[in-house]
């Protein structure tokens, strides 16, 4: 039984060593929000399984390759005709990151509700959580569609379901945005939003008007990202804030995957709201600290790391 199932699309990256239109290198990985989530949470020693799409093609074997690689369940990654997307990274100035996406039509964008009814039935026991983020709707109509099939399946079957709302403007209209992240924010038992994300996916005038009425509603946990200044955890017992781990910021993308792992992985350890936090700023923290959306995540053994002296030589 996994601990977590999660879904969504993933894609090949390549991150350009300087500007792309002058040429020169670039190194290949794999990106995409719910696949930094499920390799975080391999590596804190979890099980994982990830329900997608790639295409036949060699960036479609890296993703794959790279996911089994970390210990993620591919049993429902499927081979689908369509080309594997692409992302292309590119560190502009420091501290400014270009991103383009070559995803139109890609294999991931789709992902159908047979995918994720076919990913259900061949579990031997439904996930203790369901992991989505507001990314795979936003990719169109049948992403979306399968998005809902899985938050049914999930409750259905008694899984809790973690909702990163994580909204990519230049996806989708905002009107819509506000409309299909409002539904499914009100449909999570735990809700991870930036303070702007916030605003998109839940009525109320104001941070503590829209956590109580997500409070009202299905979730038990409402956790607000705040980038370097930490994260809030909501539940019915008042708020905590945690501020993040002092660290080198060298790439700040795949922090708030990293932060989501790192929350999922005390959930399914039992710990306390206050010992979630910890280790959701530690996983982020470990995110910024190195290159890479999720290379740099930490193993439960590294999760001490950060408490230890600056020039510390671990032997
Ligand atoms: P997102 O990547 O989704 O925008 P945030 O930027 O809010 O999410 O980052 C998620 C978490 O990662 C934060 O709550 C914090 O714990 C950690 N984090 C982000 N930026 C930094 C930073 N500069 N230094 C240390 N931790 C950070």
């Amino acid at each position: 039984m996994p601990d977590v199932l999660t879904l969504g699309e993933v894609m090949a990256c390549l991150r350009a060593d300087g500007q792309v239109k002058l040429g020169g290198t670039a190194r290949m990985s794999v990106a995409g929000a719910e696949a930094n989530v499920a390799i975080g949470l391999t590596r804190l020693g979890h099980d994982v399984a990830f329900v997608g799409a790639v295409g036949p093609d060699q960036f479609g074997e890296l993703v794959r390759r790279t996911l089994r690689a970390e210990g993620v369940g591919v049993h429902a990654l499927r081979t689908d005709p369509a080309p594997t997307g692409i992302v292309v990274f590119e560190q502009r100035v420091a501290g400014v990151t270009r991103v383009d996406y070559h995803r139109q039509g890609s294999a991931g964008g789709r992902l159908s509700v047979a995918d994720v009814e076919n990913a259900f039935a061949a579990l031997p026991a439904p996930p203790r959580i369901l992991h989505i983020t507001g990314v795979t709707p936003a990719l169109g109509e049948g992403p979306a569609l399968a998005v809902r099939a899985a938050v049914r399946l999930a409750k259905a079957a008694g899984a809790r379901v973690c909702l990163d709302v994580n909204h990519r403007g230049r996806l989708w209209p905002e009107d819509r945005a506000r409309r299909v992240l409002t539904e499914l924010s009100a449909e999570a038992d735990l809700v991870v939003a930036s303070e702007d994300e916030l605003a998109l996916a839940s009525a109320g005038d104001d941070e503590p008007g829209r956590v109580r009425s997500l409070l009202a509603g299905a979730a038990t946990e409402v956790v607000v990202k705040r980038g370097a200044a930490g994260a809030t955890a909501f539940t019915a017992d008042g708020a905590l804030s945690r501020p993040a781990r002092p660290v080198t910021a060298v790439d700040t993308i795949g922090a708030g995957d990293a932060f989501v792992a790192g929350y999922l992985s005390g959930l399914l350890d039992g710990l306390p709201p206050a010992e979630r936090l910890a280790r959701a700023v530690t996983t982020g923290a470990f995110a910024v600290a190195g290159h890479g959306d999720w290379e740099g995540l930490p193993t439960r053994a590294e999760l001490p790391m950060l408490d230890l002296p600056d020039g510390t030589a671990v032997r």
